[in-house]
């Protein structure tokens, strides 16, 4: 994503504040955002409600992006929760299934397990989101699979890349 849209990103929330130190566990701290700008509105609204969410339970925001990209033309959000990393997020299958994990800890009672499901769907709405947003302009836009990479685009987009 260009410059300015990671700087607003970072500045409206301090959990998105990046590194771009390579020895960040984190690749979105060391990378940013791997994907087109068209899904900005999609990944600052999911930002805005998983801060929300911690500031109707009381929870400081203990929440890690971990890889924000673009994968089988759909936007993938990873995440962790500071006590409870994930070693792998997801396995993905040739086709574009992907099992995915989500983060929570043993130790958490039903009040966190609760308030972990939400946030995780959070999460997943900006995900699905993704299959109707145009990736790089944000209109209106479908999956299109009859490119060389699947890529979720609208109609205009998608003339301009069939164009080469
Ligand atoms: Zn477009």
């Amino acid at each position: 994503m260009n410059d300015e849209l990671e700087r607003k990103l970072q500045e409206e929330f301090l959990f998105m504040k990046q590194t771009r130190d390579p020895k960040d566990t984190s690749v979105y701290r060391t990378y940013g955002c791997e994907c087109s700008g068209g899904w900005y509105e999609i990944i600052h609204d999911c930002c805005r409600a998983v801060s929300d969410e911690n500031d109707k339970v009381g929870i400081p925001v203990d929440f890690i992006p971990e890889q924000i990209k673009e994968k089988f033309g759909t936007l993938r959000f990873y995440y962790d929760f500071e006590d409870a990393p994930l070693a792998i997020h997801a396995f993905d299958c040739i086709g574009g299934d992907s099992l995915r994990f989500v983060p929570g800890s043993d130790n958490d009672d039903d009040e966190k397990k609760a308030f972990r499901q939400r946030i995780a769907e959070i999460v997943h709405n900006a995900e699905a989101k993704s299959t109707s947003v145009c990736e790089f302009c944000g209109e209106k836009g479908i999956i299109r699979k009859d490119l060389c990479w699947i890529k979720t685009l609208c109609d205009e987009h998608y003339k301009k890349m069939r164009m080469g």
